[in-house]
């Protein structure tokens, strides 16, 4: 018999996202952002399922673009790092990758290289401070690549630091940098917005869109779910209950014995841990839901398995019943909230141990 753990994807979900962050800005073209194994949901399934629809694939790097061609994935697939040694400049016209490019190095490097490449993408630092070209610079790789003649098209983008706090003016500053930037070059397409831009800021219209956490269903601001943004989850983690025993008032649980049954109580012990994915920090009182009804994590999470009990302990917790950690009624963003973190750190960081199956 197999472990119960189990993370279903459902595409479909995926694939829905995807044209509803289109239809938001129904004059630009997306791209669906997969680096990171599609943030943990599986890039390649990810991509072969919505290789006609997208207008294109993003990436963090090199190594994952490969992996979607070798999956037999046609799309353009851009590179967000770029490019960091002279020789992968062959493997990205080879492919017909594009590429983001940010200082005087990738740009020597592409100009020694001598191929072609179709779009790339000057990345313009508006206030983030991590990476991306200032202002002198950006508008010198943009007029340099153009005067090369090996590029199809030079683009300029850029990345917000804050646009999921709607109430944050960072926003603003970085687009009026970023306008600014962009009247010195003159015409010139833009790519701006991440999912949190996407649903909730004006961002030029005309050029390309990034979405990444929306297109898993999943909210990029705080207090707010994917649902209640009108996404749909793509991922489902459910496990069975794998032992149950009846704690006296007092008893005290796990490693560290972190949990003190307040009463006397019905205990469950589930297979699932910080070996899968599970966040080891997550605590006390997280939600999850056992045969359809709610629960709270009682206990620490250890690598394999978690213990947890029924929020109505006069419900009969039995062996088999089947549990969901996050999906339905369990949003992934209140898992996180209860392992402080986000809900785009527990997708990514499941691990290859949990059969993943896809709808
Ligand atoms: N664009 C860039 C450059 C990114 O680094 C990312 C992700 O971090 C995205 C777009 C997608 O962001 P999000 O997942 O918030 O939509």
């Amino acid at each position: 018999m197999a472990r119960p753990l189990k993370a279903t994807i459902d595409l479909n979900a995926i694939l829905h996202n995807y044209k509803y962050a289109k239809k938001l800005h129904p004059t630009c073209k997306a791209f669906a952002v997969v680096k990171s194994n599609a943030y943990g949901h599986g890039a390649v399934k990810v991509a072969q399922y919505l290789d006609k629809e997208a207008d294109a694939f993003a990436v963090a790097a090199i190594e994952e673009a490969i992996a979607l061609r070798d999956a037999n994935v046609v799309s353009p697939i851009l590179l967000l790092e770029g490019v960091f040694e002279g020789d992968e400049w062959s493997v990205c016209e080879q492919n017909g990758f594009w590429v983001a490019m940010e200082n005087a190095q990738q740009l020597e490097s592409f100009i020694n290289s001598g191929v072609k490449i179709e779009k790339i993408f000057v990345k313009l630092d508006s206030g983030m401070r991590r990476l991306g070209a200032d202002k002198t610079l950006a508008c010198e790789l943009v007029s340099k690549l153009r005067e090369s003649g090996r590029v199809g098209e030079v683009l300029l983008m850029t990345h917000f630091a804050c646009a999921d706090d709607v109430s944050d003016s960072m926003t603003m500053t970085q687009l009026s940098v970023f306008e600014e930037t962009r009247r010195e070059i003159g015409e010139i397409q833009a790519s701006v917005a991440n999912s949190a831009a996407i649903m909730k800021w004006a961002v030029p219209e005309g050029g390309w869109i990034r979405p990444g956490i929306m297109l898993y269903g999943i909210s990029p601001f705080v207090g707010l779910t994917g649902r209640d943004l009108g996404l749909k989850p793509a991922m489902t983690l459910t496990s069975k209950v794998i032992s149950v025993r009846t704690l006296e008032q007092g008893e005290r649980v796990g490693y560290g014995l972190s949990y003190e049954a307040p009463e006397r109580h019905q205990l469950a012990t589930i297979a699932v841990g910080y070996g899968d994915g599970y966040a080891r920090h997550t605590c006390n009182g997280a939600p999850l839901q056992i045969n359809g009804m709610a629960a709270e994590l009682a206990g620490r999470v250890s690598m394999d398995m978690i213990t947890a009990k029924f929020k109505d302990t006069s419900n009969f917790l039995e062996m088999g019943q089947t549990v969901v950690l996050w999906g339905e009624n369990v949003p992934v963003e209140t898992v996180a909230d209860a392992a402080g973190t986000i809900g785009y750190e527990l997708v990514t960081r499941m691990t290859s141990r949990p059969r993943y199956c896809y709808l």
